[in-house]
């Protein structure tokens, strides 16, 4: 290659100069991009203005949380540990440049009475301020043996690293926020773990302390009413009806309290259930309430039908708890139809009554637990929102899905479609799920205890 002319020397050294600090800065960028970890940041910038730049002495100077502007570990050229040294705010150029928000250059360093000297050979200084969005957290600095040894390039070159490192302080700021809240998230995790573990603990305690009184209250007054009823004076026969039915109400709360915390932590062992014997004995206990508060209960269920998946008590729970809200929620002199309907793959259970009805915005929330609606009068009715939730559960677990159809005034139709065992399979003794492809199987349409069908309806799976 030839020698360049001699005037194209000087703008050719320039462009090269250029080019070299345009590298550098990509190289400091890509150090600033490469870790969430400040300190390695200044260590990176240090390691490559070193190789690049020739310098002479480099230092970092940041605010710490107690108002201190404290060197950092990273540094080139001190003979001492920079970060043992506190720079002070009133008398150190540092201190300047942090306070002012401006960079300086310091010809000669003899000459300025607020210079902080740490080494004595030391004659020129060049330092930066560091921002994080506009403020000034920390100062970059430069010093030199020569007089004179920065210029005006040297100032934007130096503003344009100070620039670099203010973007990777604020990653690593919010670098360590995210991982802070990330650690209070974990605790806060935990804890709800703890207060979940204890809250079942509570409810498996709770509900199997009540079990046996309940049980015993409930069997006297049974034994009471129906064998010495008739001979007792009108009032007393009432009270005994009452304490029959609230008896009755508080031990249905506590199979479902037992069965929402045995769902959750043991899962259903799955069985062939004779379900329309399930049906028709939860028919002939319900009648007397149901008769009692003036409402006809009607049934109609198939027999020789094939077995369900799922365990007596589970589904005798199914469908004391539709059965019960369909005798709540519905006035007297209403109507309640329990149909039970087989066909093939499945078996179809419809409790239809002609009470209050459920709004459309509601029919998906009414499984979630502890939901009641609000103004559906449900306060007075006993409950705790707890029985369409565990029906849902259990229905699931026994592969098989519920839907309701409801409008408000106009009564409700609950439908749980079950897939059935076959014959085989009990016969084989067979735990294998069974017909799963009936989720898309076309129900029977629900039968209407009111004069005109629902119009809305809801389907969960
Ligand atoms: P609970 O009956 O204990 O309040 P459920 O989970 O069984 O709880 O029912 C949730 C809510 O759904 C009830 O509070 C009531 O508002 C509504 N609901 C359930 N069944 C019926 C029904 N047959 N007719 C009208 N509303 C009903």
């Amino acid at each position: 290659m030839g020698r360049l002319p001699e005037e194209c020397e000087r703008p050719a050294q320039e462009i090269a100069r250029h080019l070299s600090q345009i590298q550098t800065l990509r190289e400091v960028m890509m150090a600033a991009a490469s870790t969430l970890d400040f300190n390695q940041v200044l260590k990176e910038t240090c390691r490559v203005l070193q190789a690049r730049m020739q310098l002479e002495y480099l230092g970092f100077a940041m605010m710490d949380a107690e108002g201190r502007l404290t060197p950092y570990a990273a540094q080139v050229g001190y003979s001492r540990r920079l970060e043992q040294v506190q720079l002070p705010l009133d008398g150190s150029v540092c201190g300047r440049v942090y306070q002012s928000g401006e960079p300086v250059i310091i010809e000669d360093v003899r000459e300025e009475p607020c210079y902080f000297g740490l080494e004595p050979e030391v004659r020129s200084e060049l330092a930066v301020p560091i921002r994080i969005r506009g403020q000034v957290v920390g100062v970059l600095n430069l010093e030199s043996r020569r007089v004179g040894g920065f210029n005006e390039e040297d100032l934007a070159f130096y503003s344009a690293i100070a620039g670099q490192l203010g973007i990777a302080l604020e990653n690593a700021c919010l670098y360590e926020e995210v991982a802070e809240q990330a650690d209070d998230l974990q605790a806060a995790l935990t804890r709800l773990q703890e207060l979940d573990r204890f809250k079942t603990r509570f409810m498996q305690n709770v509900s199997h302390e009540l079990r046996s009184p309940l049980a015993l209250i409930l069997g006297y007054a049974d034994y009471l009413f129906e064998d010495q009823s008739r001979s007792m004076p009108s009032y007393l026969r009432e009270l005994l009806g009452l304490i029959q039915e609230q008896a009755t109400t508080l031990s249905q709360l506590v199979e479902d309290l037992t069965l929402t915390w045995q769902t959750e932590t043991q899962p259903i062992k799955l069985q062939p259930v004779a379900f329309h014997d399930v049906v028709q004995s939860s028919v002939l206990r319900f009648r007397i309430s149901a008769e009692g508060k003036g409402l006809s209960l009607e049934s109609s269920i198939d027999k020789d039908m094939l077995p369900v998946r799922g365990t007596p008590e589970c589904l005798r729970s199914v469908v004391d708890n539709l059965l019960s809200n369909a005798i709540k929620f519905t006035p007297s002199e209403g109507r309640v139809l329990v149909r039970l309907l087989g066909g093939g793959d499945n078996l179809v259970l419809q409790v239809s009554d002609t009470g209050i009805g459920i709004a459309p915005e509601h029919h998906k929330r009414i499984f979630d637990r502890f939901y009641q609606v609000a103004g559906s009068g449900s306060r007075h009715h006993r409950g705790m929102g707890l029985g369409l939730a565990l029906v849902h559960e259990i229905v699931e677990a026994c592969d098989g899905s519920i839907s309701v159809e409801s409008e408000l005034g106009r009564g409700s139709t609950f439908t749980v479609r079950l897939p059935t065992w076959s014959l085989d399979a009990v016969r084989n003794g067979d735990s294998a799920p069974h017909a799963r492809s009936l989720r898309t199987h076309e129900p029977p349409r629900p039968v209407p205890v009111c004069s005109q069908a629902p119009a809305s309806s809801t389907a969960l799976t």
